[in-house]
């Protein structure tokens, strides 16, 4: 399963991601050695429960219980999709939320609750449907109780406000490595295994591409651009045949080459966590995240393609800075469909239906939710979400 890490800037969503994928380095090496991707790697965390310990001590990232010294048992494996550092691919991956299962909503103690950034992040995991949410209420060692506790009511009145009512909200400090183990405990309890559908026709979004050939490498052994990203519904086997949507000037028809999680290589991946398809696509256009938002497909679930999109659009009362004005005729806006972000222009607009030009082609569903971003004061921001029709 796939949990997000959302919540305001500076707040610790990075390190509280180190800390809770924490003994993730070991396994780089064997994926060096594969040759595919240690980037989707990077935030994959395994959690552990020692079977004879009581009480949140007995979870945690490693094998080795901190109590007893005896041997955990792995009860789940969860890739984070946190992008340190990516201002933007965190808004894709927000937007993109079909890929998550859940999210930790990090939330600092020694600030006003709620920052732009936290209701803007929130909104987006709602209007995505996503119901499991864990709160960290993170930074603790810099408040005292009283302060704590006072931040802590205004955080529960957001998520009242919000209808999110039972939220766990869990005090951390990710900086003193305080109760990450409570925090893993909060997300086993509150954020179930979702229900995979692995019959439907293949549907995959590309978060992440990567060349993995190393400099001066010889021709004759150079290996083909790799593809990384979450199965949303159906399975893939090596040697089956695929298409990447919009793929490259038109759609691809590709064989996947080999499949890879975590640094281990598989035959056959169904909907679940992240994944790395090794293909024979020229490096050259698939190096440095270049197909991110690409969909890869199979003959019955092949998308619709369009640089004209006409939606319903619905604006979100609580983002109050994207919503000063009206959306209006000739605005630029964001669209983020699936996994992709898309300049467009706005070229009319009839009550809540918005037709848009796109500067790319376009790759979607009928029916999806897109979130829409304006720029305000140079950034873009979430403003509501539209439908295609
Ligand atoms: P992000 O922007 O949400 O990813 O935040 P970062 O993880 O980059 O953290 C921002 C800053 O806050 C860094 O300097 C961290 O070291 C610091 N930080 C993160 N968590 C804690 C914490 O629990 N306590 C304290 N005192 N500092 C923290
Ligand atoms: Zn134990």
């Amino acid at each position: 399963m796939n949990i997000g890490v959302v919540g305001h800037v500076d707040h610790g969503k990075t390190t509280l991601t180190s800390k809770i994928t924490g003994q993730a380095t070991d396994r780089y090496s064997d994926e060096i050695k594969q040759g595919i991707s240690i980037k989707l790697g990077y935030a994959d965390a395994c959690f552990y429960k020692c079977k004879t310990c009581k009480g949140i001590q007995a979870y945690g990232v490693t094998k080795k219980c901190q109590l007893c010294g005896g041997e955990r048992e792995l009860i789940r494996k969860v890739s984070f999709v946190d992008a340190p550092g990516h201002e933007t691919l965190m808004a894709v991956m927000l937007s993109g939320a079909t890929l998550l299962n859940g999210a930790i909503l990090v939330i600092a103690a020694n600030e006003e609750c709620p920052q732009p950034r936290t209701i803007e992040h929130f909104s987006a995991l709602k209007m995505h449907g996503i119901k499991h949410v864990v709160v960290a209420q993170n930074k603790i060692d810099l408040v005292t109780k009283e302060e704590a506790i006072e931040n802590y009511k205004k955080i529960r009145k957001f998520l009242d406000d919000e209808g999110y009512k039972d939220v766990p909200i869990i005090p951390t400090s990710a900086h003193f490595d305080i109760n990450i183990d409570a925090l893993i405990y909060a997300m086993l309890e509150y954020i179930p295994v979702p229900e995979l559908d692995i019959t439907s026709p293949l549907k995959m979004r590309v978060v992440r591409s990567f060349d993995i050939n190393k400099p001066g490498s010889k021709v004759e052994s150079l290996k083909g651009g790799v593809l990384g990203g979450a199965i949303i519904c159906g399975t893939i086997c090596e040697k089956q045949k695929v298409w990447l949507y919009p793929g490259i000037t038109k759609p691809i028809e590709l064989t996947v080459e080999s499949l890879n999680s975590n640094g281990v290589p598989f035959k056959k991946v169904h909907a679940g966590g992240l994944i790395a398809i090794g293909t024979k696509l020229d490096p050259f256009y698939v190096s440095g995240d270049q197909m991110i938002g690409q969909l890869i497909c199979e003959e019955g679930s092949k998308p619709l393609m369009t640089q004209e999109l006409e939606v319903k659009y619905s604006k979100i009362e609580r983002l109050l800075e994207s919503n000063k004005e009206p959306l209006r005729c000739g605005e630029n806006i964001v669209l983020i469909i699936g996994t992709a972000a898309h300049l467009g222009t706005i070229q009319k607009i009839k009550g809540d239906i918005l037709l848009v030009t796109l500067k790319n082609q376009a790759v979607y569903y009928k029916g999806e939710k897109i979130a829409i971003s304006r720029l305000v004061n140079g950034r873009w921001r979430l403003s509501g979400y539209a439908e295609t029709r």
